[in-house]
């Protein structure tokens, strides 16, 4: 019985650490540069490298639309349709843990390293 027990808790930790590397070779690194992450209600909603341009337009549930605009290694929302305009205001970010944010749309718009 206790033997079991043992092999069922290896294979537990062993499931865990699989899980772990396969996270860790997904994720964004260092060397390959920074990336933009878009959040969506607390949901991740996409990781673009900011090494490549690239536009993407970030729809919420209710209905928001912003554009994120990725150029020269930079990210930045472009135009959106929320009250408030705070996320174009913010403009170009390109430093890691730069944030810019939606609050209407509840969208969030990371720098990671
Ligand atoms: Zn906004």
């Amino acid at each position: 019985m206790k033997k079991k027990r043992l092999l069922a808790d290896i294979l537990l930790i062993a499931g865990v650490l699989i899980a772990a590397a396969v996270v860790w070779l997904l994720l964004p690194r260092g060397g390959g540069g920074a990336a933009a992450v878009v959040t969506v209600n607390g949901e991740h909603y996409a990781s673009l490298p900011l090494s490549e341009d690239a536009e993407l337009l970030i729809r919420s549930d209710d209905g928001g639309e912003n554009l994120l605009v990725i150029s020269g290694g930079k990210a930045r929302v472009t135009e959106s349709n929320c009250p408030t305009g705070v996320c174009v205001e913010t403009g170009a970010v390109s430093s890691e843990g730069q944030l810019i944010v939606c609050l209407p749309h509840k969208v969030v718009i990371e720098i990671v390293g």
